[in-house]
């Protein structure tokens, strides 16, 4: 993909763009940031751009020979490195390291592109280490990480951190409607994906098992049930491709009736503070189960305390 082509993310094009106009890209770059919002994309498009034979200013052609074969995923010099087995082991950065002091087969540049960084072994990662600090001269890595804490500092520090956050609500719904999503379901997705076109897209066959879900859970909570919310909560932790995108949507209703402001209202705010909650513990790897059933008595907690009347009520009390 050109730069020219992607959507969204105009501070890290005009970021990358302008390192590959001034020869100054780079040689170990950290892409950080949640799934869908072009982590992926975007390093793609850095290695197509530094191979490209016949380069528009500072981006790629896209349909010369090289820009065909990193498009088609068969570049000899642009290499993706999957976890196996859910991590990156040492085998695989072994064989990192005897790639990455090789010259450029038919481009410019080796570009390894190495999918969920975070997933690396401690020992991996201390191999990784020796190639992260004297890269040999043709090599650009770009590790791509979800959830960079989990990183080991001393990787963090010899790479380049670029941010990528998630899209704002309006711009997503935006997209999705450029893409050809209807009104409504674009923003019901918009609501779920975690400001991630990628996800909203991939979530849209589950949207209405996301939506029944959110009901359930707001429902159990607005009737105080805590049988039922237990439940849906054990049940959410069952379908682990849901839990983010139904967390989501819960959110997004307390935070609505938090700006409606009606009755019970207050305690949706500790609703909310324990659906932010629960996200933090997800991303630091607690198992789903363990961390809803913590969500679920949270929740029930936040619903069972007495509501807090605003200032000019508890006054006017007081006064009769
Ligand atoms: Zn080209």
């Amino acid at each position: 993909m050109r730069f020219a082509d992607f959507t969204g993310q105009e501070r890290i094009k005009n970021l990358l763009r302008n390192a590959v106009a001034q020869g100054r890209v780079a040689q170990t770059y950290l892409f950080a940031g949640p799934p869908g919002v072009g982590k992926r994309a975007l390093a793609l498009a850095l290695a197509q751009a530094l191979n490209c034979l016949s380069p528009q200013g500072e981006d790629s052609c896209g349909t010369c020979p090289s820009c065909r074969r990193v498009e088609g995923g068969n570049h000899p010099d642009v290499l993706l490195v999957e976890p196996g087995g859910g991590a990156l082991k040492i085998d695989q950065m072994r064989w990192l390291q005897q790639e990455a002091a090789l010259r450029p087969y038919a481009g410019r540049r080796r570009v390894f592109i190495l999918e969920g960084a975070e997933t690396l072994t401690d020992q991996a990662a201390n191999s990784l280490l020796k190639l992260l600090e004297e890269p040999p001269p043709s090599a650009v890595l770009i590790l791509l990480a979800v959830a960079p804490e989990r990183l080991l500092p001393t990787v963090r520090s010899r790479c380049l951190t670029v941010y990528f956050y998630p899209w704002p609500k309006d711009r997503l719904i935006l997209e999705l409607r450029r893409q050809g999503v209807p009104a409504a379901e674009a923003a019901a997705l918009a609501e779920i994906a975690g400001g991630s076109p990628g996800q909203a897209l991939a979530l849209r066959p589950l949207l209405p098992q996301i939506q029944g879900a959110v009901e359930a859970l707001v429902q159990a909570a607005h009737r105080r049930d805590d049988r039922a919310l237990l439940a849906a909560a054990q049940e959410l932790a069952s379908r682990e491709e849901m839990v983010l995108p139904v967390l989501n949507g819960l959110a997004a209703h307390g935070r609505r009736l938090l700006q409606e402001g009606g009755p019970g209202a207050g305690r949706w705010a500790g609703v909310l503070r324990a659906t932010l909650e629960v996200q933090r513990f997800l991303e630091r790897g607690v198992s789903p189960l363990y961390a809803l059933a913590v969500f679920a008595l949270q929740v029930r907690r936040a619903l069972q305390a007495e509501e807090l009347l605003p200032v000019g009520v508890a006054v006017e009390k007081e006064e009769r």
